[in-house]
């Protein structure tokens, strides 16, 4: 399937095809004696997650586990239709979040009041997943992938509270979610993705450093792919970081309202981004995942309740 992109290591990149589009979120199937799913994507998404792994052979019995890094819709928002799909699967995510894929009633309806008429079309609506299927991750876990292989689960919290990055034994993969910011592979480029309510500048560098400590082979970005220049990608994450909080940071000293702290802060990083110099698609990829007004509204929420 065209969606479909082998990674070596029996891993498979897995365009979810969000909200019809191509490239900017992904899961991952590692095809392993217990084959586990990273990431489902939308609940919009499921239809094509599961094409794709019956193309790769998986069918309704053979997938063993559902990991998700957080559970933002566009990670987890499938994971009910998903859990459907698959009965024998196990569905894993940190303690933080796992009554709300149990419940998503909560969820929902902040994701209503931030998303409003467009919910619907970026990410349908997360079903309820049986509570005796969750597995609720501490600080750290493991998930069997079978034959001596596992995933090791190391919180990671910054970029949402019930966050996990995901490191393979086997290939040195980390499944970085969110927590290292969006990649761009088309261009390269790197952003921050910093909303509200939880984001937190200390917590999320300190996952960011936790991540380099882990000294993985390769990065798994949500959005989007591969990369294999470690260090210097997870130091690119850790600056941009700074730089988005230290403009917001005098944008809100200047005493700008959000609207104009915003614009002031997408003024003076947009010539960071390469995909913001070119392709008006690419541009508009980058406002959906990591938009500046939810990162300066993110960026502004943690400063508010942080003395300093
Ligand atoms: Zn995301």
């Amino acid at each position: 399937m065209d969606n479909v992109t082998p990674l070596g290591g029996d891993v498979y990149e897995i365009d979810t095809r969000m909200a019809g589009y191509s490239g900017i979120t992904a899961g991952y199937l590692i095809l392993s004696d217990r084959p586990c799913l990273v990431e489902t994507g939308t609940s919009t998404s499921a239809p094509v997650v599961r094409d794709a792994l019956s193309s790769l052979g998986v069918g309704p019995d053979d997938l063993a586990t559902v990991v998700v890094t957080h559970i933002h819709l566009d990670h987890a928002g499938g994971v009910g239709d998903i859990a459907r799909y698959y009965p024998s699967a196990e569905i894993v995510v940190h303690e933080k979040g796992a009554r709300h894929l149990a419940d998503p009633s909560r969820l929902m309806a902040s994701a209503k009041k931030v998303w409003g008429d467009k919910l619907d079309v970026l990410f349908g609506t997360l079903a309820p997943t049986d509570a005796a299927r969750i597995r609720a991750l501490g600080d750290t876990g493991t998930i069997d992938l079978g034959n001596g292989r596992t995933l090791a689960s190391h919180y990671s919290p910054g970029h949402a509270k019930h966050h996990v990055g995901l490191l393979d034994s086997l290939t040195g993969d980390l499944y970085v979610g969110d927590a290292a910011g969006v990649y761009m592979p088309e261009t390269g480029d790197l952003r921050p993705a910093t909303p509200p309510p939880d984001f937190d500048l200390d917590v999320a560098l300190d996952s960011i450093a936790l991540f380099a400590a882990l000294k993985p082979q390769r990065l798994l970005f949500s959005h989007y792919g591969p990369v294999e220049d470690v260090p210097a990608t997870l130091e690119r994450s850790a600056e941009e970081l700074r730089i988005w909080v230290d403009l917001t940071k005098r944008a809100r000293d200047e005493g700008l309202d959000l609207d104009h702290a915003v614009a002031m802060v997408r003024d003076r990083t947009r010539e960071r981004y390469a995909a913001l110099r070119g392709d008006d698609a690419i541009a508009e990829q980058f406002e959906l995942l990591s938009g500046a007004p939810s990162n300066v509204a993110g960026i502004i929420h943690w400063l508010d309740r942080t003395p300093r």
